[in-house]
């Protein structure tokens, strides 16, 4: 059997690396655009931050090691067609074009920057940052600037904000909706983030989307409506991904809302195409209904499902509640499920409670403040969690997302067991000092 798989980032080359730990037999074929595979892009701002020392670093693996385990690896390479009737797909490298046929085709291709339409985007200075080859980009351009605009205060906006800064720039970091982190936090969880970023000397602009950019060949001004100009020597447009689909829709897949639809094995609506990643749509765990999940996590997660479907074993892959976690400067911050007001949008009355508490305990050195959001809705099930905190907060998102995923009440986590020393928590947990707080509001 000849599996070929469109695209090497972490879904891709997770399937490539996931089928071959099930079936030794099977011809595995990876055709990417990119020059390189196996590297993290959740590291890049961390490699413009200076805090990771090159872009070298944050790659993994060579198309050589995947020679070893048996996988082609085809990089620089642009896949233009695919005829699922036919089973062939075309694709484009150093000016040729070559034909192959598949038994089974794995679309992993991603997402794409997604730009808003405004005068001056194409001028140089101004960046998008998906890839490696972006980050490097950005990482040479930076040497040569003052100041710079990031436009979009979702995770990647932040992180890349604090990594220009950190190396010097005069940097403002703008968002259109009134607050930022706009998917994962509530605006006054999201507060305590703009409070921080701006202590670190970051200008914070929100509520107004960037109208147009202005320079002559290369990007000099930033204009939010006609009266606020900004000055910028670069500007990073950080404002979400969409999904890239051309394949999906050439082969024929059923297209959802925003992305490939797929079951919960990544089938897609044509049989023998497959599809996983940022370009797929998942199924929402809460409500049931299809959502985006463009994580790095969640392609893992779906490849190895994804690779058990290919080698007829059992799979499935569970829906998602898009649990994140960042860190920026010194503060942490993670979140699970809804927020109060993707909640109200989805006709759920949600019963919240604000807890503020500490890392450590009380008396031990260097206790920090750590805060967090409960959300549960009516009858108490716990739907959505926000945490912020200089540290810990990694691991008790990963506990409120189990607790989510098993339907906890705010009531049964009140009464479940923590472990705990001074240097690590509190003899309550912050978690369960915040969910003892929401479960007052039932009685
Ligand atoms: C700066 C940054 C920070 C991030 N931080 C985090 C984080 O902290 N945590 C987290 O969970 N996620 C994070 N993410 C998101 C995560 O990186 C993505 O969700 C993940 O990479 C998606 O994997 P994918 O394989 O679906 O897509 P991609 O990694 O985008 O790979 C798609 C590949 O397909 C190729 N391709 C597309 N079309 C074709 C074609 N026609 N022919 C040939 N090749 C094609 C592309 O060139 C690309 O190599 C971050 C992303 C970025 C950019």
């Amino acid at each position: 059997m000849k599996v070929v798989i469109v695209g090497g980032g972490a879904g891709g080359i997770s399937t490539a690396s996931n089928i071959r730990k099930l079936n030794k037999e099977i011809e595995i074929t990876v055709i990417t655009r990119d020059d390189k595979v196996a590297y993290s892009p959740c590291a890049i701002p961390y490699v413009l931050s200076g805090t990771i020392k090159s872009f070298d670093d944050i790659v993994m693996r060579t198309p050589e090691d995947y020679k070893n385990k048996n996988i082609d690896v085809i990089v620089e390479a642009e896949v233009t067609a695919v005829d699922a009737d036919k089973k062939t797909l075309t694709y484009e490298k150093g000016g040729k074009e070559i034909s192959m046929d598949w038994d089974k085709l794995v679309l992993a291709t991603g997402g794409n920057p997604f730009v808003p339409p405004m005068q001056g985007v194409d001028l140089e200075g101004v960046f998008r940052i998906r890839n490696i080859n972006d980050g490097i980009k950005v990482k040479e351009a930076m040497k040569e600037a003052e100041s710079a605009i990031v436009t979009g205060a979702g995770l990647i906006g932040i992180e890349i904000a604090y990594a220009l800064k950190k190396q010097g720039l005069k940097v403002i970091l703008s968002e259109m909706l009134p607050q930022i982190v706009p998917r994962s936090l509530d605006k006054d969880m999201s507060d305590i983030l703009v409070k921080y970023l701006e202590q670190e000397g970051i200008q914070v602009v929100l509520g107004k989307p960037i109208t147009k950019l202005i320079g002559d060949g290369k990007v000099e001004k930033a204009c939010f409506g006609d009266e606020e100009i900004y000055d910028a020597d670069m500007v990073i447009m950080a404002t979400g991904v969409r999904a890239e689909l051309e394949l999906a829709q050439m082969a024929g897949c059923e297209i959802g809302r925003w992305a490939i639809m797929v079951n919960d094995r990544m089938e897609t609506s044509v049989e023998d195409v497959y599809a996983l990643g940022d370009c797929v749509e998942s199924k929402d765990l809460i409500l049931g209904s299809n959502t985006i999940s463009q994580l790095g996590t969640t392609a893992v997660r779906q490849s190895k499902t994804l690779a058990r479907t290919i080698c007829d074993k059992k799979s499935k892959f569970n829906p998602v509640l898009n649990s994140m976690v960042s860190k920026v400067g010194k503060l942490e911050f993670g979140a699970v499920g809804y927020t109060t007001s993707f909640a109200q949008q989805n006709r759920i009355r949600p019963v919240v409670q604000k807890v503020e508490a500490l890392t450590r305990a009380r008396y031990y050195p260097n206790a920090k403040p750590m805060d967090i959001k409960v959300i549960c809705d009516g009858n108490g099930t716990i739907i959505g969690c926000q945490i912020i905190a200089e540290e810990r907060v990694a691991e008790r998102i990963d506990t409120m997302t189990l607790a989510i995923t098993e339907g906890l009440t705010c009531f049964d986590l009140s009464n479940m067991e923590f472990a705990y020393a001074p240097p690590v928590s509190m003899v309550t947990d912050p978690l369960i000092l915040a969910v003892e707080e929401v479960s007052k509001k039932f009685n």
